[in-house]
């Protein structure tokens, strides 16, 4: 095995052990209370997870995009609310690895992989999500600082982060050009913490309003130039979907794994009376669960690869809405065999299936993703 494949190997290991023994023993618990878990994200500290993509030089663990996705997989096994916390702190982390002054990346960089801080992505606004060229927050410049103005919705882990990658415009003429990154450490003046979404999948990930009021921000807290906004934007998610098609991946896997061993126990796997029909679909749940899986990996590869020209968005736009549509179909499958069974608490597939819908709208909702594959094929030779 190469230096490379052992690694990620390592990683998968790793993230197994903690799902089944920290992770899974409490996933009907986080769904139930809709809470926050501290002693999970403490966990995930502890073992690096929170810092994947965070350089070694600040105290990360340098994974990468591959690496990151198996980590994503393999909590979302047991519990999808869980997988998206690791998932975020890289999606909040990314545009200041990309972005920041060295002197910003000291300051805040060290504190997410050292000291269990957590850090959060607000660019959704009630009116602008799927539109994020039409963010209306505002950023101006006075003098050595920028005043930022506005109000950001559905921000995972709004309620709970020590620091804000937020993206504002600096020329609402410019659309795209104008979009501009920065990062808002908590305690700021003007920063506060709206509504916590009661929502019906992904419960135990917080999601809260984020309102910036005359919040003052030093220029040194600017990611890249004004108007790069955008770019880091694009760069970061090109890394996470696959991360989240891997989320998806882990929650289909699960719930099929689930069915499984209640096929095998109901004697539905003997290929008497009705089970035919069973059987057929366990067999086309577990080919979509590898075609989804091989997507997704195959996206990552090309992100870590780094190869100029590869259609790196597109496949990590596919990697995203077809994994999620698989994990979507599979556990409303698994609930359907189930029948009554299916709907209830004593199963873990009801949360498994409101936990794919979730997934198929955050992250750019799966229709967007097939817009961006749309056109990337149409501009192509
Ligand atoms: C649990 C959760 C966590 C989230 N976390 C974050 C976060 O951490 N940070 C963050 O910034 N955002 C976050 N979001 C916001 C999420 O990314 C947005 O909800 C999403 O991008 C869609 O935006 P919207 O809800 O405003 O829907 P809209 O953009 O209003 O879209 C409504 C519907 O119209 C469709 N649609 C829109 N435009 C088009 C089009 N041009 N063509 C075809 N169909 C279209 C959409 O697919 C959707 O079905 C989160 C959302 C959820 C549910």
């Amino acid at each position: 095995m190469s230096d490379i494949a052992e690694r990620r190997e390592s990683w998968r290991t790793k993230a197994r052990e903690v799902a089944k023994n920290v992770v899974a023993p409490r996933a009907a618990e986080i769904d139930t209370e809709g809470e926050f878990a501290w002693d999970l994200a403490e966990a995930y500290s502890k073992h690096g997870f929170l810092s994947l993509l965070i350089p070694k030089e600040y105290g990360g663990m340098d994974a990468d995009v591959t690496s990151f996705c198996l980590v994503a997989e393999e909590i979302a096994n047991v519990c999808a609310s869980s997988s998206l916390l690791v998932i975020v702190q890289a999606v909040g982390t990314m545009p200041v690895v990309l972005g920041g002054t060295s002197g910003l990346k000291e300051r805040v960089l060290p504190r997410l992989a050292k000291e269990k801080g957590l850090i959060c992505f607000c660019l959704t606004e009630p009116d602008s999500g799927s539109d994020a060229a039409s963010v209306h927050t505002k950023a101006v410049l006075q003098g050595d600082h920028y005043v930022i103005n506005g109000r950001k919705c559905f921000i995972t882990n709004g309620g709970v982060a020590d620091f804000y990658t937020v993206f504002a415009t600096t020329n609402p003429d410019k659309r795209i050009e104008g979009i501009t990154g920065f990062v808002v450490e908590k305690g700021t003046p003007g920063l506060s913490v709206g509504k916590t979404e009661e929502k019906m999948g992904i419960r135990g990930s917080n999601t809260t309003e984020v309102i910036l009021e005359d919040v003052k921000v030093p220029v040194a807290q600017r990611l890249g130039d004004e108007g790069a906004g955008w770019w880091l934007m694009m760069r970061t998610l090109n890394r996470s979907r696959p991360a989240i098609g891997a989320q998806a991946v882990g929650l289909a896997q699960g719930a099929l794994d689930y069915l499984i061993q209640f096929a095998k126990g109901k004697g539905l796997g003997e290929g008497k009376g009705d089970s035919l029909g069973v059987r057929f679909k366990l067999a086309d749940m577990a080919v979509e669960v590898e075609a989804a899986r091989a997507l997704v990996y195959k996206a990552a590869e090309m992100m870590d690869e780094k190869v100029k020209g590869t259609p790196v968005q597109m496949f990590s736009a596919m990697s995203k809405y077809f994994a999620s549509d698989v994990a979507m179909k599979v556990t409303t499958e698994a609930v359907q065999i189930l029948q009554w069974q299916g709907l209830t608490k004593k199963h873990p597939l009801e949360r498994m299936m409101r936990d794919a819908k979730v997934i198929q709208i955050f992250e750019g909702t799966n229709q967007i993703q097939r817009m961006v594959v749309a056109h990337t094929l149409l501009k192509s030779k």
